[in-house]
């Protein structure tokens, strides 16, 4: 098998149909040599009765795997990469937002160029809007400060990967699985490669800003542990800045006999550290959560069924 294309789908019943025939006149009519792998997770619509209708047709060999309930998308990767047998797999949504003819494009950078060993295809125009811009930008800084792997600002899941790198993003057992760190850590040559972003063809995006904020924390507490660090830090410098204070109210009271007073910087000081240690709290909190999680080792995913053509 040359080419596994891997296509992650939820609530997507309007969208199926429209991808397939896409990808056969942009893919299956160019490479013969290819399979498609649906991973349904849990969709509440149709998308399960579309992609039945799918293995019908004969044109493309179609796999598709459909979870128990919505596991997230990361779990539908997973379980894509791991149904995959082609010695390149292609990531692609199933919105119509990618066109599936840059998998072509990616492709052939590949083989022209031996050197690399997988292609990340990125949004040459974000249409977003300038707050959440703003934000995102904000992740990639933080993120790459924090951690030792590099994160390509824009870069998506849409992406071409060698057999190598596929075995590679396999052979990672975390079950808080964040795919962007993932496909950094494991290192290798990548390509990232400009493409135009289309609107989507039904439906909406399941993301919202605050999903993606737990999105952006999961992916920092998968992949430093510099907040840990920077918890400590800052428990050290307020508690040199405690015996500095100290010293400095005994020696006033000493010297000048001053009564203490302040009540109301008393209060906000009392505020301001009990902010702060809840703050580190929380932080030992989200690792302590990650740990919990991963101890319990359950499966990312449930499959439900499962079915192909030919
Ligand atoms: N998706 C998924 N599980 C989810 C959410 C999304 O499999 O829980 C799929 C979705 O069907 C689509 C792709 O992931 O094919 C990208 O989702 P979406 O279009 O909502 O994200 P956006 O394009 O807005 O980043
Ligand atoms: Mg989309």
């Amino acid at each position: 098998m040359l080419l596994s294309v891997v296509v992650p789908c939820y609530n997507e019943e309007n969208n199926i149909r429209p991808f397939y025939d896409k990808v056969v006149s942009e893919l299956c009519d160019i490479i013969q040599d290819i399979e498609l792998i649906f991973v349904n997770d849990g969709s509440r619509d149709k998308t399960v009765e579309e992609l039945k209708k799918l293995t019908e047709q004969t044109l493309c060999k179609i796999k598709a795997v459909s979870f128990s309930r919505n596991f997230g998308k990361e779990a539908a990767l997973l379980a894509g990469l791991e149904n995959a047998t082609g010695q390149y797999t292609a990531i692609i949504d199933a919105d119509l937002q990618q066109n599936p003819k840059y998998i072509i494009q990616m492709l052939d950078i590949l083989k022209k160029n031996p050197e690399y060993d997988g292609v990340a295809a990125y949004q040459r125009q974000r249409n977003e809007s300038r707050v959440l811009s703003f934000f995102k930008n904000c992740f990639y800084k933080l993120i790459n400060k924090m951690t030792e792997v590099e994160f390509y600002r824009s870069a998506s899941d849409f992406r071409v990967l060698s057999r190598k790198m596929v075995d590679a993003v396999l052979s990672m057992p975390e079950k808080c699985r964040f795919s962007k760190g993932i496909f950094s850590w494991i290192g290798f040559n990548v390509y990232y490669m400009p493409y135009d972003v289309e609107s989507r063809l039904s439906g909406n995006s399941k993301w919202n800003f605050w999903k993606l904020t737990a999105y952006a924390i999961n992916g920092i507490v998968a992949f430093s542990d510099k907040p840990l660090i920077l918890s400590s830090v800052v428990g050290l410098l307020l508690f040199i800045s405690a015996i500095i204070l100290m010293l400095f109210v005994i020696i006033k009271t000493l010297i000048f006999g001053d009564p203490v007073a302040g009540f109301p910087t008393l209060a906000s000081l009392i505020l301001l550290l009990s902010g702060i240690q809840l703050l580190c709290i929380g932080i030992i909190g989200q690792y302590l959560a990650k740990i919990y999680t991963e101890s319990k080792s359950r499966p990312v995913y449930i499959i439900k069924e499962k079915f192909e053509n030919k």
